[in-house]
């Protein structure tokens, strides 16, 4: 058996009645947690183990991104100034030239930057499968493995072209039939259901507006046949309430639910222009939502109404959404950004900075169906834990750290644990050498350019 310590931290452990030690300890044996508790480790535990010292650290769960688009990693800075519509149709040809190789580069670059904000548990949503791309979901599973983060990939997929009345030209979509199977084909593959799975892969159709009414139907009853979970992009902008109304005659809620798309089962990114009544249909069925600030903001698509979510009920996690809608791609600032988007949306008694901590943390776990694995730091649960320095020029003196950590700069990370193993030490990610990847990244982007 191996153990570890970490000891002498702020410790925010978001369990349900949200205990907080201002000095305490965390043990870790065999990649789980067996102990949070106030005060220094007692001595006998201390013997044999390896003992970090966590002092001017806050020590939090592991941060959980709910929603990504990794391979945009080598997609960023294109369409600057537009919204999501235009965006869109501005990126689909790039897209388009992607393959498993610069995918696989791309999710490493993406996932590296997420490790160094705190993130332990990587939810991506993969849609674009070119024709003789190679298997991108394994390149993204392999890129996984080589940063060291949980994974929760995606087979998503597009079947509505222009031609049908869809969103992204012919190219870029393929048939129902193909994406059904090479979903199944996914989650055989990769997809392990065990309690400290490293890697889970959901059935995730692109959007209304990309994808057919037949293939939300049949891959809602494909997941759950195969026990997996099912993902998408839902109520993002007032355009998609519009399309969904003028083809549907419905709102993007009802029409989701009327092709078997609300769930406990089911988490969708996004969710801006959700009314009460919609939100009242997710918080009765337990449907997840990923929100997603900074994404929505740089694509200037509203402010979710997340406040009225989570006093609904709704199971609400956070994202960083795909890098070519967030440039930064760091979970660690997304918990500020949802504080004051929170805020600007419904006043500044509305979403407190631990209710940023909490989505980032249990809030995904739940989005996920891994509450009783990850997103806090209880016995039992996986050794995902995030050690912040608060004690630096940026966060000294600000007497509660976990407001440090909401309202501050993003701090650094002293350790990032995934399942006990520490991936991030001293701000450096240890399972890959950076400045290699950050090359690998820039060569990648240059040659996706290129190809187009
Ligand atoms: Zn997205």
């Amino acid at each position: 058996m191996t153990r570890t310590i970490i000891d002498g931290g702020y410790i925010a452990t978001v369990d349900a009645v949200g205990t907080e030690h201002s000095t305490g300890h965390v043990v870790i044996e065999d990649g789980r947690i067996t102990a949070v508790a106030a005060g220094p480790a007692p001595a006998p535990l201390r013997e044999g183990a390896e003992v970090v010292d966590a002092t001017g650290c806050l020590i939090t769960p592991g941060l959980i991104n709910t929603h990504h688009h990794l391979y945009q990693w080598l997609t960023r800075g294109y369409a600057q100034d537009a919204i999501l519509f235009d965006w869109l149709t501005a990126l689909y040809p790039l897209w388009s030239q992607i393959n498993a190789r610069l995918t696989g580069i791309g999710a490493a670059g993406g996932m590296a930057v997420l490790a160094r904000s705190g993130c332990t548990t990587v939810g991506d949503h993969h849609y674009i499968f070119p024709q003789g791309s190679g298997d991108i979901v394994g390149a993204i599973v392999e890129a996984g493995a080589r940063i060291g983060v949980r994974l929760h990939a995606t087979r998503g997929s597009m079947d509505l072209g222009a031609s049908q009345g869809g969103l992204p030209p012919d190219f870029a979509v393929e048939t129902t039939h193909a994406a059904l199977r090479a979903s199944a084909e996914a989650v055989e593959r990769y997809h392990d259901p065990s309690f400290d799975s490293l890697v889970r892969v959901a059935i995730a159709p692109c959007s209304p507006f990309s994808v057919t009414a037949d293939l939300l139907r049949e891959a809602a009853v494909l997941a759950r046949s195969l026990d997996v979970r099912l993902h998408t992009h839902a109520s993002e902008t007032v355009e998609e309430d519009a399309y969904c109304l003028e083809r549907f005659g419905m709102t993007p809620t009802q029409y989701l639910e009327s092709v078997g798309w609300l769930g406990s089962d089911v988490w969708m990114a996004h969710c801006v222009h959700l009314d009460d009544t919609a939100i009242e249909r997710y918080a009765a069925t337990g449907t997840g939502v990923a929100h997603c600030p900074s994404s929505n903001a740089r694509l200037a698509s509203g402010i979710a109404p997340v406040r009225d979510m989570l006093r609904a009920g709704v199971p609400v996690g956070l994202g960083v959404d795909g890098a070519a809608s967030n440039e930064s791609g760091q979970l660690g600032i997304e918990i500020r950004e949802a504080v004051l988007m929170g805020r600007l949306r419904t006043g500044a008694d509305s979403f407190s900075v631990r209710q940023g901590l909490s989505i980032a943390t249990m809030g995904g776990a739940r989005v996920l169906g891994r509450q009783d694995e990850i997103g806090s730091l209880e016995p039992g649960k996986l050794a995902d834990i995030a050690v912040w320095r608060v004690d630096g020029v940026e966060h000294a003196g600000i007497l509660d750290p976990v407001a440090a950590l909401g309202l501050g700069a993003m701090p650094p990370l002293a350790r990032l644990y995934v399942g006990g193993r520490a991936i991030v030490e001293e701000s450096e990610l240890v399972t890959a050498e950076e400045p290699i990847l950050a090359e690998e990244v820039a060569a990648a982007s240059r040659e996706l350019a290129e190809r187009l």
